[in-house]
């Protein structure tokens, strides 16, 4: 059955990846983004198994390979850099393919690559929808009005499509924030490192031959102010007692590294489909990055709804059938991830020491275990 016109809002990872997927099943589609220019954005991110597999389907995981970089070993340490828990990402790679870590950027142009035949309108978004048995009325921003028989609400945490539909879902604090980087580091022994201090933590990621991305997380109240002059002066005092590494990389940062700094939420359990409409990736259910797979169920999703549209079958039991297919998959990744993050964040001395112990005796990082039982289950 012929899907008509669907418009996706929200050009990100969820939203480009679908834009792919939907094209390669001849399903017609459109684009429209807020961003008024394609900028170069974010810091890093790893393209776990589950996600390279998308990747392949797409066509592009060579690409994403190329630009980026296999990770070999990663692991866990405590704040001097001592190994906590390992996680062999070659290991995993003999049966599920590699591990890449790459520039956010880089995975953009991608998967713009991938869905470049499908037409976007950048700067702007949708004031208003309102829908009915026939289609989806959209009002955009720009003043124009249009009808689609599906719209994709593919436009992250502060979703304007999802408020649409269920009213304002405030996303839900994880109590701890974020600053993450790009910084010059050539080539040396750390692939990927995850170091756990009292109430902070820092990652240390490879990106390329040339580039680390590193995060920094600290505890802190909901909206800590950290304005940009002076970030850098603080985030250098907030981690001075991390050792290995910490202190060489924060060095070499200069005024000039953009510190990109943000509370760290997620999306409360909701319901994905209302009607003719249906919310993808953080829209649907921004999760912590403690797994670092928020992007691999982005993926993911666009991946099954594509294929659940191009059955044939009524619109509604298509849906349905698309939220059957994930919900258990990603609710297990949400709740995964905030354990591990609570446990990351600890502050209390006597827990820290006694979950490092826990974490040196026990033979994988909670997160290695969880990546192989999500890339045994196929989606
Ligand atoms: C610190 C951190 C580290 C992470 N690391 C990883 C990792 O290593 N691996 C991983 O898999 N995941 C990771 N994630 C999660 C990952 O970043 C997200 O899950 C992923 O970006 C979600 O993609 P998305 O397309 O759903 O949303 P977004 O990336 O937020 O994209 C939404 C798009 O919609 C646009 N938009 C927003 N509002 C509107 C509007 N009103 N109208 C039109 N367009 C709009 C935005 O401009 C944007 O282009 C991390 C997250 C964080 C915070």
């Amino acid at each position: 059955m012929s899907r008509g016109r669907v418009l996706i809002v929200g050009g990100g990872i969820a939203g480009l990846s679908l834009a792919a997927s939907l094209s390669r099943a001849g399903i017609a589609c459109e684009i429209v983004e807020r961003a008024p220019a394609w900028a170069p954005i974010g810091a890093g991110i790893v393209m776990s198994v589950n996600a390279m597999s998308v990747l392949r389907r797409l066509e592009i995981a060579d690409e994403v390979a190329e630009r980026g970089h296999r990770l070999g070993a990663g692991g866990i340490t405590d704040h001097n850099g001592r190994q906590l828990a390992g996680s062999d990402f070659e290991l995993l790679s003999h049966d599920h393919g590699p591990t890449i870590a790459i520039h956010r950027a880089e995975l953009h142009e991608a998967l713009l690559g991938a869905a470049s035949g499908v037409p976007v309108t950048l700067g702007q978004s949708i004031e208003k929808l309102s829908q009915n048995d026939a289609g989806v009325d959209v009002q955009f921003t720009h003043g124009k009005s249009d009808r689609f028989d599906l719209v994709v609400g593919a436009d992250g945490l502060r979703s304007v499509v999802r408020e649409s539909i269920l009213g304002d879902v405030p996303p839900v604090y994880s109590g701890y924030t974020c600053w993450r980087f790009v910084v010059r580091s050539p080539a040396s022994e750390i692939e990927m490192r995850e170091m756990w201090g009292r109430g902070q933590r820092f990652g240390i990621v490879r990106i390329d031959d040339a580039r680390l991305y590193c995060f920094a997380v600290a505890n802190a109240p909901r909206g800590t102010e950290d304005p940009e002059p002076g970030r850098l002066a603080r985030l250098r005092e907030r981690f001075a007692g991390f050792g290995g590494q910490v202190p060489a990389i924060l060095a070499a940062l200069d005024e000039d590294v953009p510190l990109i700094h943000n509370d760290l939420e997620e999306i409360p359990r909701i319901p994905w489909v209302e009607g003719r409409v249906v919310l993808v990736g953080d829209a649907a259910h921004a999760m912590t990055p403690n797994m670092g797979l928020g992007a691999a169920m982005a993926l993911e999703d666009s991946a099954v709804l594509a294929d659940e549209l191009a059955k044939p079958g009524e619109l509604a039991d298509r849906l349905a059938a698309h939220v059957e297919r994930r919900t258990s998959r990603v609710r297990w990744v949400q709740d995964q991830s905030r354990r591990i993050g609570r446990v990351g964040q600890l502050e209390n001395p006597i827990l820290c020491a006694l979950r490092n112990t826990v974490a040196r005796l026990t033979p994988d990082s909670a997160a290695a275990g969880a990546l192989k039982r999500l890339a045994k289950q196929p989606i």
